[in-house]
């Protein structure tokens, strides 16, 4: 979600007749946009932007540095008093305003410059992209802000209430994206799920979000829609009909389960049971059985014992995770649980932290292995990061594929023979299955 609001941002000031610098060595506006949910996230932001300032001092005078986002907003002003080089704050529901403050500091109208308010239609702000002929997939936010409460979570205080955009608008970006040649959707919310549940409610049965999904669905030259992320309550029948109705909805969900421990559950407020998340896993997998799900996991959460440790290492076992990431549990401002009783120690979260992500990774790894040999389709998205040599596409089920291209495979829909698993990429080639045909067809 952050790195699509800060590609918004980006294309919100390239229309203003701003350009993308090289690099931050060469840029006359320097922008960080924050994550809070972590208290390392926000002193990796701080010490960059220490640097930055100091750079600024010596170097620099005429540069502007801002941040936006979550910190922005949660900090505010403090930031400004904090870092005297800082010229600009924008918050979460402020994104949408940064090149009118940018342009007013140039102008030396102002000095610095902090606007955290809420904003009425906020949510609809964040829809231009950055588009240079080859992106094939993109990401599209929904909705914004966050009900849920989870009692560790800081997103409901940085990001506000949840606030939905209307399905015309979404489906409107989406189709612009399709013409300029995306192929691939990620539907994006806090809670996406709970899309619309106020505003539009549910109608013949189905809930706002699955009516979206059948609309974005509708969009000709869309191959693939995937969506992030959902949260167990809310997750109903239609919901899981979707992934058997809709052939674009690809067999991948991101599921953040937290904990194993109904206990710990509870103390979370998450609102389901180890039991509900187990029929959910069931019912996902009977619609599709390619299914490749990937959840988050905290621990170290207040109160959390051994033995409720070990029941997410259960949970983890049985479900069987296509991969998961494991966040060390860390207090944060204005949540219930930074003054629970009961902090667990640093070296306990550790050490659970290091048993769970080697249990997470030997899973992984056997679950790739299980791909040798089969034939996968896969949306070529590029060039591999490693190597350029290579492109790079992602099967249904979310999993990176290297392989032997061209440039002009860009945005195709490929069927690859695995030939080799490493343990987070796959290694495929399209010549042996087009061999297969061949001699098929011979
Ligand atoms: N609403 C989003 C959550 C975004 S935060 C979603 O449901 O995916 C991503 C993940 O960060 C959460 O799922 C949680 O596992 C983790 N997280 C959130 N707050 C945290 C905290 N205080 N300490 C450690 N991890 C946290």
């Amino acid at each position: 979600m952050n790195m699509r609001d800060s590609e918004a941002v980006a294309a919100q000031l390239v229309e203003k007749g701003y350009s993308l610098a090289g690099s931050e060595h060469s840029a006359d506006v320097i922008l960080l946009n924050t994550c809070s949910v972590r208290d390392m996230a926000e002193q990796k932001a701080i010490g960059k932007m220490r640097n930055l300032a100091a750079e600024k001092r010596k170097f620099r005078p005429g540069v502007v540095l801002g941040f936006m986002g979550c910190m922005a907003q949660s900090r505010g002003k403090e930031l400004l008093d904090q870092l005297p080089d800082l010229d600009l704050v924008v918050g979460t529901q402020k994104f949408h305003r940064t090149a009118e403050y940018i342009t007013r500091i140039l102008e030396q109208r102002d000095g610095a410059i902090c606007d955290v308010a809420e904003e009425i239609g906020s949510e609809a702000t964040i829809r231009e992209h950055l588009l240079n002929g080859k992106d094939v997939k993109k990401s599209v936010s929904i909705m914004q802000g966050c009900n849920q409460h989870c009692t560790f979570c800081i997103v409901p205080d940085t990001r506000g209430k949840e606030r939905s955009r209307t399905i015309p608008d979404i489906v409107a970006e989406c189709r612009e994206l399709v013409d300029r040649g995306v192929r691939e959707i990620t539907l994006l919310g806090q809670i996406v799920n709970q899309y619309g549940r106020r505003e539009f409610g549910v109608e013949n049965g189905k809930t706002a979000f699955v009516r979206l999904l059948e609309a974005v669905h509708e969009v000709e030259g869309l191959e693939r829609i995937r969506f992030t992320s959902p949260h167990p309550k809310g997750y109903g029948v239609d919901l899981i009909q979707a992934y058997v109705e809709l052939p674009k909805l690809c067999e991948s969900a991101h599921f953040p389960v937290q904990s194993g421990s109904d206990r710990i559950l509870k103390r979370m407020h998450r609102q389901y049971d180890v039991k509900r998340f187990f029929s959910l896993v069931d019912q996902l997998r009977e619609a599709q059985s390619g299914m490749g799900i990937t959840t988050d996991i905290i621990v170290g959460f207040p109160g959390e014992t051994e033995e409720d440790f070990e029941r997410t290492l259960d949970l983890v076992r049985k479900v069987r995770f296509d991969n998961a990431y494991v966040f060390k549990y860390s207090p944060r401002k204005n949540t219930p649980a930074a003054t629970m009783e009961q902090q667990i120690e640093t070296e306990v979260i550790e050490q659970r932290h290091a048993r769970l992500l080697g249990q997470v990774n030997e899973i992984a790894a056997e679950i790739n292995q299980q791909y040798e040999g089969r034939t996968v389709q896969v949306l070529v998205e590029g060039e591999s990061r490693r190597n350029t040599e290579r492109m790079m596409g992602r099967t249904r089920s979310n999993k990176i594929v290297i392989f032997e291209g061209k440039e002009r495979h860009r945005g195709q829909l490929m069927d690859l023979r695995i030939v080799r698993c490493g343990s987070f990429t796959l290694y495929g080639d399209p010549a042996i299955v087009n061999l297969e045909s061949s001699c098929t067809l011979a």
